[in-house]
């Protein structure tokens, strides 16, 4: 039982703390805490006394840790976006681009949220995919592009999960300068009804 919750840390015997999902949650003692003189904070919290995070939500900033992050702890009110439970001292609190840098995303502040260190692990996973169709998004984006400089108007809809096109008008000027297609000669394309070409 006594070691259960005593430990040794440093040169301190009988730390009292206790183990909790692999993470070390110790009382500080009180040769440890009163070392920092500040001025008193109402009731008995100061926002030395090792709740960081605590602090860092009600007031926005704290003096140990980014204000970046604590202006996000204080908007999230004091709890992870990801897993909605509230920052406990001692949680490793990592910035997280809500929509990846990679996918689009911005830096700006609208864009970050607070995560636990492990919740922004498993979203990075999540992350991943979209950056992933954020990607093949774009391949389709810039082959679109290409697709409409070829053609005047282009009129398409999903087919068995594919763009296809369903009444294209082709660019004249591709058919005059560019009527090197096998198939194609000239003179039909010439007076063939824009379209009629395609099918
Ligand atoms: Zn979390």
């Amino acid at each position: 039982m006594v070691k259960k919750y005593w430990h040794t840390i440093g040169t301190n015997n009988w730390v009292f703390g206790c183990k909790f999902k692999n993470k070390e949650y110790t009382l500080f003692r009180h040769s440890q805490t009163e070392v920092v003189r500040y001025t008193k904070v109402k009731g008995n919290s100061s926002p030395y006394d090792g709740n960081t995070n605590y602090w860092a939500s009600r007031m926005g900033k704290h003096p140990e840790m980014k204000k970046s992050v604590a202006t996000l702890l204080k908007k999230q009110k004091g709890k992870c976006n990801h897993c909605g439970l509230t920052f406990m001292p001692g949680d490793k609190i990592e910035t997280d681009h809500i929509t990846p840098i990679k996918a689009g995303g911005n830096n700006l502040k609208d864009n970050l949220q607070a995560l636990h260190s492990h919740c922004h692990d498993t979203k990075t996973k999540r992350d991943l995919k979209d950056i992933k169709s954020y990607k093949s998004q774009k391949i389709w984006d810039k082959t679109l592009k290409e697709i409409n400089f070829h053609f005047e108007i282009i009129k398409w809809e999903w087919k068995d999960d594919l763009p296809t096109l369903v009444n294209g008008t082709r660019n004249r000027s591709l058919f005059t300068e560019e009527p090197d297609e096998g198939k194609l000669s000239r003179p039909v394309l010439k007076t063939s009804r824009a379209g009629d070409s395609l099918a």
